[in-house]
C-alpha cells in the first residue's frame, strides 16, 4: 500500500469540516490502522510515496510513482498493490499507470471525497473495499482500477465529475462492477488495450514530452496558440461540442501543425465522441481526434504516444482508437 496523500489523508478539526480539513496529513500507516478488518484480509507493506494534494502531480510524479509501482509488483511476494491519492487528479495517474504497467497483478487506486475525521467519511470504506478489489482473483489482468462510492472503475474511463459529493466519479459507459457486501462483483470488462498490451513500459520512460490543453470559450484569443506551440510538442484543444474551433482560431492551429505540434480535437463536455473530419477537415488540416476521450485523459495518451511515434501522425491518431 502506497500513499501518496490527499483527502483519504486529511484531518480536520472538527467532524463537520468547519474551518475547512487540513490534507495530506496522515501517514499511510495511520490510515490503514483505522481498518482493524484488514488484517483479517492480507499483510500489507506500507510505504509513503509522496504526502501533497495530488493537484500538484506534474510528469515526474507520475513518473516516480509509476516506476515505484512497477519495482513494487516484480516482487514474487507482492499479489497487487493499493496507491492512496487525492481525488482530483486520481484519473489522470490512473490513466497513466494503466497505460504503462507492465503486470498482470491488481493496481487499485482509492481516495476519499471527506477526510477520516469527517461525518459519514467515505475514507475507511472506500480503502476497505479497495483491500477488496485488490485481492480479489477476478481483477487480475483489468489494468489499474479506482474504486470509490462502492462502484469499481476502469482507469481508462473513470472522471471525478463533482467537486464535493460522495458520488462524485463516473465512467461514460459505466462502472466495471461493485463492491456488494463485501465482495468485488464485475459485470464488464475494459475492452481498449492496457498494461501488457501496450507499447509503453515504465520502466523505459524517463521523461515525458510537454503536452498542454488549452480550454476553449468564446472569447479564446489566437495568441494563446502561439505561446503553446513555443514549447509543446502537443496541443489538446478542448473544443465546444464536437470538438469545435471558432473561426478565428483555424489559422493559428493550423500554422502551428504545419511548424510540428500535434493539434488533438478533444470536447470540453468531457464525453461523448469527436468525430475526424467533422466539425474540421483534419486530413487537410494534419490535426487529430481524440476519439472519446476528455481533455485530460487525452493529454497523458498523447504524451505517451508521441514517445513512441514522435512525428508520426497517423500512428498518433491510431493511438487513439487502440487504448
Ligand atoms: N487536494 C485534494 C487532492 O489531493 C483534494 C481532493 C481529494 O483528495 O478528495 O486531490
Amino acid at each position: 500500500m502506497i500513499g501518496t496523500g490527499g483527502t483519504i489523508a486529511g484531518r480536520g478539526e472538527s467532524a463537520a469540516n468547519t474551518p475547512a480539513y487540513a490534507c495530506s496529513v496522515l501517514g499511510i500507516d495511520e490510515i490503514l490502522s483505522a481498518i482493524p478488518e484488514a488484517a483479517a484480509l492480507a499483510s500489507f507493506r506500507v510505504e509513503q510515496l509522496l504526502q501533497i494534494g495530488s493537484e500538484n502531480f506534474n510528469n515526474d510524479h507520475l513518473l516516480k510513482i509509476g516506476k515505484r509501482i512497477s519495482d513494487v509488483l516484480k516482487d514474487d511476494d507482492v499479489d497487487g498493490v493499493i496507491l492512496t491519492h487525492g481525488t482530483d487528479t486520481i484519473e489522470e495517474t490512473a490513466y497513466f499507470l494503466h497505460l504503462t504497467l507492465k503486470s498482470p497483478k491488481p493496481v487499485v487506486v482509492v481516495g476519499s471525497m471527506r477526510p477520516p475525521s469527517a461525518m459519514s467519511s467515505d475514507a475507511s470504506l472506500n480503502l476497505y473495499d479497495a483491500i477488496l478489489v485488490v485481492i480479489h482473483p477476478a481483477s487480475r489482468g483489468k489494468g489499474t482500477l479506482v474504486v470509490a462510492n462502492d462502484e469499481i472503475h476502469t482507469a481508462r474511463d473513470v472522471m471525478k465529475t463533482n467537486s464535493f459529493k460522495l458520488e462524485a466519479f463516473r465512467s461514460p459507459y459505466g462502472a466495471l462492477g461493485y463492491v456488494v457486501e463485501g465482495e468485488p462483483r464485475y459485470y464488464r470488462k475494459p475492452s481498449r488495450d492496457h498494461t501488457v498490451r501496450t507499447e509503453w513500459s515504465i520502466d523505459a520512460l524517463d521523461s515525458l514530452p510537454k503536452v498542454d490543453i488549452v480550454y476553449a470559450y468564446g472569447a479564446l484569443e489566437q495568441e494563446v496558440i502561439g505561446t503553446v506551440a513555443a514549447d509543446a510538442r502537443g496541443l489538446i484543444i478542448a473544443g465546444t461540442g464536437n470538438g469545435n474551433i471558432a473561426a478565428r482560431m483555424v489559422e493559428p492551429l493550423r500554422a502551428a501543425a504545419r511548424d510540428g505540434l500535434h493539434v488533438v480535437r478533444a470536447s470540453r463536455t468531457g464525453n461523448g465522441v469527436v468525430i475526424r473530419n467533422g466539425a474540421q477537415p483534419d486530413d487537410d488540416y494534419g490535426w487529430l481526434v481524440v476519439d472519446d476521450q476528455a481533455p485530460q485523459k487525452a493529454r497523458i495518451l498523447l504524451m505517451l504516444a508521441i514517445s513512441s511515434h514522435s512525428d508520426d501522425r497517423s500512428a498518433l491518431q491510431a493511438a487513439f482508437y487502440r487504448y
